[in-house]
């Protein structure tokens, strides 16, 4: 059910032809994809020699490509949207919850508990914030001891976390080497 996708790029000749295809309004707005719709109400545009959706490529146009294995949610719920502020980056378990919380779960139950399972795990963490501390934290301007007071987590947690120990399922932790090279100072 759920496909990886892999990290792609836009040149500057599909970015201008892209935004001819959007009905671009002001930054609250939905800008919604005046090309070919899928059935499910997805913009889709080919980006080399492949079809993407608008939302991914309109997210990739904004702020690079995509990282391996997240996907692209809507916070306004309209698929054909391409308005980059209306997008977040998301792990499928993150899409899963936006699903059940806006009613959208084709099997209610099912979904849910995996929700519940997410919450079992940590009352604290959810996969956005995992990957948010990841991000963070790879910046390089930001220490554990910070990420930790700020999520309300012990420094260990946060470390775990961020090394992908715990929260495995979430794909952007920090390899171990990483986190020496740019370990900052206390
Ligand atoms: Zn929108």
């Amino acid at each position: 059910m759920f496909k990886p996708h892999a990290p792609f790029t836009v040149t500057a000749d599909e970015i201008k032809r892209f935004w001819a295809l959007v009905s671009v309004g002001t930054s609250n707005d939905c800008w919604e994809w005046s090309g070919f719709l899928t059935k499910k109400g997805y913009g889709m545009f080919g980006v080399g020699d492949r079809t993407r959706r608008a939302n991914r490529v309109a997210w990739t146009i904004q702020n690079g490509p995509i990282p391996q294995g997240l996907l692209v949610c809507h916070h306004c719920d309209n698929p054909p949207c391409c308005n980059p502020s209306h997008l977040f980056l998301g792990t499928h378990m993150d899409n899963m919850r936006d699903m059940v919380e806006k009613g959208r779960s084709p099997i209610p139950s099912f979904f849910e508990n995996f929700v519940r399972g997410e919450k079992q795990h940590s009352a604290k963490l959810t996969d956005s914030k995992v990957l948010n501390m990841c991000q963070r934290y790879k910046n390089g301007d930001i220490t554990f001891e910070s990420l930790a007071t700020e999520y309300g987590i012990s420094k260990f947690a946060c470390r775990l976390a961020i090394q992908g120990r715990t929260w495995k399922h979430v794909p952007d932790a920090v390899p171990k080497f990483f986190l020496r090279r740019t370990r900052l100072p206390r």
